[in-house]
């Protein structure tokens, strides 16, 4: 659905936004500028991260349809929300929309094209070929492509500052962010968190929600963050939580731990962790970049040494997996319409791919994004990807995933 359709769909009824954070906040701003009249939220934990918002109802104020439409605004609950609206008797894209069906575009915007790690399963750290480059983006960079963003897409209420570098590496993260939060565009960021540096003045800015990538504790945790520090990186997320509570405490933090084969014990300590700080616990299992070489691989050419050894330790078995990506093939991709722009402003072909003939000949700032659209929908690269089913790799390693707190 279309941000106007959804105007046309909600006009002379109460529209509440289910989620009252500052996501919710952020896309309330977004549905303002197109012409959708919020009415109110709704949350469960009845806040905001706002003094001048509409008002707060629990979910038992609504009770049916006739109550009001509802627009999904929590990114981390969508389904848990939904699951609640159908049962008070609400009917997709009729009564409710989820947000991230509102979206055409997503977009991930790689300010740091720069990781000090060497992960095994990141194409930072075991791709062979040609890369793209390797640099850092400009803070009037980032502004001239938010603005261009911002002026050609109809509905933007977010972007992911984040591909597979390390944003926090990024001097000009802080003000990054707080032009982002000037514009009224939420933004995530997701770190390895070994290095610190500019993170107090990057919360002070308020992103909107933090992910931190685990793999294991100790010893372990070096294995598949290669080249980490487990001891401080549990003591950085101590002082995470510290400067949350300090600066931001809205600031929503998650914890991505990537399950291999020989970390699940560690899971219990993480989950300490996570409890002590209100952080998100999110498990899944770990998978493998990049696409192009996976692609290579299920074409028959061999998987590089860099990443054999790593495919052993994975929760799924790759053969398998592409062996039944094979056969269950389909056409729709959740990747498709999702526009990762690299720290030179470059634009990927698909979020999964690293390899630099995989980049579209012009760059964010020197096409239009119905111009982007119409190559997206020529790309040679997805017909070869779906023909062997390998649009679907990843859905099944996220299938594995779970939300523990
Ligand atoms: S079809 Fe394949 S190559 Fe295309 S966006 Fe989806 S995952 Fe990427």
């Amino acid at each position: 659905m279309d941000i106007h359709a959804l105007a046309a769909m909600s006009r002379n009824r109460p529209v509440y936004c289910w989620g009252a954070g500052r996501y919710g906040v952020m896309a309330m701003d977004a549905l303002r500028r197109h012409g959708v009249g919020i009415t109110g939220f709704i949350d469960k934990t009845i806040r905001s991260s706002r003094d001048d918002t509409n008002k707060i109802l629990a979910p038992e104020a609504i009770d049916s349809p006739a109550d009001g439409f509802v627009v999904v605004t929590s990114m981390f609950f969508e389904h848990e929300i939904e699951s609640a609206l159908l049962a008070k008797g609400y009917t997709n894209e009729r009564d409710y929309v989820l947000y991230s069906n509102l979206k055409r575009w997503s977009f991930e915007i790689d300010v740091s094209g720069i990781c000090q790690l060497k992960c095994p399963t990141c194409p930072n750290g075991n791709f062979t070929g040609r890369k793209l480059s390797q640099t850092m983006m400009s803070f009037a960079l980032y502004c001239q492509i938010l603005d261009k963003l911002i002026t050609e897409v109809d509905f933007l209420p977010d972007v992911q500052l984040y591909s597979w570098g390390e944003p926090l590496l990024n001097p000009s993260l802080p003000d990054i962010v707080a032009y982002s939060a000037d514009q009224g565009v939420a933004v995530g960021i997701s770190s390895n968190l070994n290095d610190i540096r500019h993170l107090e003045r990057t919360v002070q800015a308020k992103p909107d929600w933090f992910r931190v990538s685990l793999s294991g504790t100790g010893n372990q945790y070096s294995l598949t963050h290669r080249g980490g520090n487990w001891d401080k990186v549990a003591s950085n997320m101590e002082q995470l939580a510290r400067l949350r509570d300090l600066h931001h405490p809205e600031m929503i933090i998650e914890v991505n731990y990537h399950l291999y084969r020989n970390n699940e014990k560690n899971l219990d300590e993480i989950a300490a962790i996570c409890e002590r700080n209100g952080f998100l616990l999110k498990p899944n299992a770990a998978y493998i970049d990049p696409l192009d070489t996976l692609i290579d691989y299920a074409e028959g050419k061999p998987l590089p040494d860099s990443m054999l050894e790593i495919a052993q330790s994975l929760i799924l078995d790759i053969d398998a997996v592409i062996q039944d990506c094979r056969l269950s093939s389909s056409d729709s991709c959740v990747r498709e319409n999702t526009i990762v722009i690299h720290s030179d402003g470059t634009i990927r072909q698909c979020p999964h791919v690293f390899g630099s003939q995989y980049k579209l000949e012009k760059n964010i700032l020197s096409s239009s994004i119905s111009e982007i659209d119409r190559l997206f929908l020529a790309r040679d690269l997805c017909a070869r990807c779906k023909s062997l089913g390998m649009n679907n790799f990843y859905a099944h390693f996220l299938s594995h995933t779970k939300l523990e707190s």
